[in-house]
């Protein structure tokens, strides 16, 4: 462009690598072409456990899920779906009347937002309120169906593509006694999974039979993840780690803080999973440079979003580090967005995915995906390919418009 012209509109790139008058501006729309939101929608939804409670670490336990759907339409006619659900109020630092709380305070920030300005809308939500990353959560994942259905694509594309035919899940096996818990195994294997998280981080004595007993009723190629929830105390973790040094299976977040996690990890031969403690990318490279972790844990809620999850996931990519894609829970729009995360993910980086929606009694999808032979498969409809049951939803608890 030569000098004297008219300049446009973008006059320089900022750290984030955007023009400086969108970050300064506060209006976030596009003159060139319309798609803008103008409406967010707030729905409760209740999820009950068909196992009927999910208990881990520390005697903590949830009978059913406290989910929160938000739908965001553009002026013309499009709509995305997200989903926020906490594991009950004491896993993770968020919990959903926060998020329903929160989305009051952030959703107005949205209205007039170009949806496949992703960055913008994440920029638009850290200004409205800081930290919180699980409210905005279901706002990006919203914006995420909706760039992908005004591109034509579904959400897999958008997140670089799908790799390989499937994705390997992991099953989730409730705290209980040792032999209740090898009988979940045995169940869910013939339901088609080959990896399992089991739930530890008790009294060290139980947990060790708990594992010795699940590892007893597993095969070779089967996969085997004892995760204590931060549940141990790294006195207890060495005890339990040095009884079954023996055993093939991956210890996951044994104590609450990297220091300590790093006193287990110096004397334990075992792969290690870090999740509660990986929360954003500082924790990530922290964890990193200290040689922490095998594998992490990436849960959209717990990074903010599909965005920073993305940053996240393409972050291990580079460093050498395996993933778990999933989410702190949620139903049918969690588990699509979990789909296409973990199918875009390449495949030697996809240590397991979850699909959480085979766990509850209730879909909220004309269309669920479901697993097959214990994997799954990114939708191939547009966005996040999942179309909502509206009329099952009930009313909205909150409309920002
Ligand atoms: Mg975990």
């Amino acid at each position: 462009m030569g000098a004297g012209s008219d300049r446009p509109a973008y006059v320089g790139m900022g750290r984030y690598g955007v023009n400086a008058t969108r970050l300064a501006g506060p209006p976030c729309t596009r003159e060139d072409e319309s798609l803008r939101i103008r409406e967010i929608r707030v729905f409760a939804v209740e999820l009950p456990l068909l196992e009927g409670s999910y208990a881990w670490a520390d005697g903590r336990a949830v009978e059913r899920f406290d989910s929160t759907l938000v739908s965001v339409a553009t002026d013309d006619g499009l709509v995305g779906w997200g989903e926020i659900c906490p594991l009950g109020p004491a896993y993770l630092p968020a919990y959903a009347a926060g998020a329903r709380t929160g989305l009051a305070e952030v959703g107005p920030a949205l209205l007039g937002c170009d949806p496949r300005d992703l960055d913008l809308v994440h920029r638009r939500m850290a200004r409205a309120l800081k930290g919180h990353p699980f409210v905005k959560s279901a706002l990006d994942m919203a914006c995420h169906d909706l760039a992908a259905r005004a591109q034509g694509v579904p959400l897999a594309t958008l997140l670089g593509g799908t790799d390989g035919e499937a994705v390997e899940l992991y099953r989730a096996i409730s705290q209980d006694t040792p032999e209740a818990t090898a009988a979940a195994v045995v169940r869910y294997r013939d339901e088609g999974y080959r990896r399992f998280q089991l739930k530890v981080g008790g009294e060290p004595d139980v947990d060790i039979e708990r594992i010795r007993a699940v590892r007893a009723v597993l095969d070779g190629g089967e996969v085997l993840v004892a995760d204590a929830n931060t549940g141990w105390l790294p006195h207890e973790a060495l005890r339990v780690v040095r009884a079954v040094r023996e055993l093939d299976l991956y210890i996951e977040q044994p104590c609450a803080t990297l220091e300590e996690c790093l006193i287990v990890r110096r004397a334990c031969d075992h792969p290690m999973v870090l999740d509660e403690i990986v929360d954003g990318v500082g924790a990530l490279l922290a964890a990193w440079r200290a040689g922490a972790a095998d594998v992490v844990n990436l849960k959209i809620a717990k990074f903010g979003g599909l965005r920073p999850t993305r940053l996240a996931r393409d972050l291990c990519v580079e460093l050498g580090i395996a993933m778990t894609i999933e989410d702190s829970w949620g139903g049918d729009v969690t588990t699509a967005a979990i789909a296409h995360l973990a199918h875009s993910t390449p495949e030697p980086f996809r240590f397991s995915a979850t699909d959480f929606n085979s766990y509850v009694g209730r879909s909220v999808a004309l269309d669920p995906l479901r697993r097959v032979a214990g994997r799954i498969r990114a939708p191939t409809a547009l966005g996040l390919g999942v179309e909502i049951d509206e009329e099952a939803l009930g009313p909205p608890i909150l409309v920002v418009r």
